[in-house]
C-alpha cells in the first residue's frame, strides 16, 4: 500500500520552479535590483503559498501540511524561497513578508477547516529575525483571532539557531508562543550545532529530521545511524518526529521501521498550490479520509 502511494505521487511531478543563483552570491547591482523588486513584491501581491502534505508514516494518511512561500517574479517566474528569503532577512523585509505568510496560511487553514469540518494542521516557517521582533507574539495572537484558526492548529518551524542563541528574549518569546497554544518544531534538525541540553529546556513539540540525513537512505550507513538516533532521542524526550525529503519507498520503509511518526517529501507529494490542495482535500473528504493530527 505504501508503495502505491509513492508511485501515484511521483506522477504529480517534481519541483515546479527553477532555482537560480542564491541571493548571497549576487553582484552588488543585482543585489540592489533584487532588494528593490522584493520591496515592491508585497504591495503588488506577487507572493503566493504552496502547501506540502505531512503524512503519517504508519498508514500514509495526510495529517497536516507545511506552507512554503514562492515569489511570482515578474521576469524570472515562480521563484524558490532560497533565492529571496536570505535577502528578505538581511533587509528586514522578512518581518512584513513573514506576517503575510502567517496570515495567509492561517486564513487558508481556517477556510479548509470550515469546508471539511476537520482541523487542518498548518506548519509555517519562522525566521530567527521574526522571533526577535518584540511584538511577534501579539501579532500571531491577533492573526489567530482575526482568522479564527485554533492556536493548536498552527505549528511554527524554527531552525536550530534558536537553540544555539538561547538568549533571554528568545526563550521568553518561545514560552509566550507556547502559552498561546501554538505548537513549536525544530526544522532541519541535525544540521546545526545545538546543545542537546536546550532541547529539554525549550517548549518544543516536534523535531524535523533534515533532508540531508534522509536522501541517501538506504545507501549511507552513517546517515541511517543519525536518522535512527534522532528518532530514538525524540521519542525518549516525548517529541513528535517528522522526516523531511522522503522520496523513495526504501526511505519510507526505513523510517517506518525506526518509528518515525510522520514525513514529508516528493515521494508523497511536492508542495502544491492552494487550488491543487483544495481538489485533493475534496477527494479525501469524499472518501472520509481527512485525519485528525
Ligand atoms: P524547509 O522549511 O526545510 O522546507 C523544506 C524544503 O524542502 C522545501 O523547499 C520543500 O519544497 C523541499 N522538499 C520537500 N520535499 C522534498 C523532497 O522530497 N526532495 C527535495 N529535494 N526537496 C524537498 P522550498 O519550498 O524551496 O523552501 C526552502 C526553505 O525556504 C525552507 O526549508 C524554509 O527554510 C524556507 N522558507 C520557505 N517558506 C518560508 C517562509 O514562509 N518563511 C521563512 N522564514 N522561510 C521559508
Ligand atoms: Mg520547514
Ligand atoms: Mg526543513
Ligand atoms: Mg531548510
Amino acid at each position: 500500500k505504501a508503495d502505491t502511494a509513492m508511485y501515484q505521487a511521483k506522477d504529480q511531478g517534481r519541483s515546479n520552479y527553477q532555482f537560480y543563483t542564491s541571493a548571497l552570491t549576487l553582484a552588488a547591482n543585482d543585489r540592489l535590483a533584487l532588494e528593490t523588486s522584493l520591496r515592491h513584491a508585497l504591495e503588488r501581491e506577487e507572493f503566493t503559498l504552496h502547501y506540502q502534505p505531512r503524512v503519517r508514516t504508519q498508514d500514509d494518511v495526510m495529517i497536516g501540511m507545511e506552507a512554503l512561500v514562492r515569489w511570482h517574479h515578474p521576469d524570472k517566474g515562480l521563484t524558490a524561497p532560497d533565492a529571496f528569503i536570505p535577502m528578505a532577512e538581511e533587509t528586514g523585509l522578512i518581518t512584513p513578508l513573514g506576517l503575510w505568510v502567517l496570515r495567509t496560511a492561517c486564513r487558508q487553514a481556517q477556510t479548509w477547516m470550515r469546508l471539511y469540518g476537520e482541523p487542518i494542521h498548518m506548519a509555517v516557517n519562522l525566521s530567527m529575525r521574526q522571533l526577535r521582533q518584540p511584538d511577534l507574539v501579539s501579532q500571531i495572537d491577533a492573526i489567530l483571532r482575526d482568522t479564527g484558526l485554533p492556536a493548536s492548529s498552527l505549528e511554527l518551524e524554527l531552525t536550530e539557531s534558536v537553540l544555539m542563541a538561547g538568549d533571554g528574549h528568545t526563550l521568553t518569546a518561545l514560552a509566550e508562543l507556547k502559552a498561546l497554544g501554538v505548537r513549536l518544531a525544530i526544522d532541519d534538525f541535525g544540521t546545526g550545532y545545538s546543545s542537546l541540553a536546550y532541547l529539554k529546556r525549550l517548549p518544543i513539540d516536534a523535531l524535523k529530521i533534515d533532508r540531508s540525513f534522509v536522501s541517501d537512505i538506504p545507501h549511507d550507513a552513517s546517515d541511517m545511524a543519525i536518522a535512527s538516533t534522532i528518532i530514538a532521542m525524540a521519542r525518549t524526550l516525548g517529541l513528535e518526529v517528522v522526516a523531511e525529503g522522503v522520496e523513495t519507498p526504501e526511505q519510507l520503509a526505513f523510517l517506518k521501521k525506526e518509528g518515525c511518526d510522520s514525513y514529508q517529501g516528493f515521494g508523497f507529494s511536492p508542495p502544491v498550490d492552494a487550488q491543487a490542495m483544495t481538489l485533493w482535500l475534496d477527494g479525501l473528504a469524499r472518501e472520509h479520509r481527512i485525519a485528525r493530527a
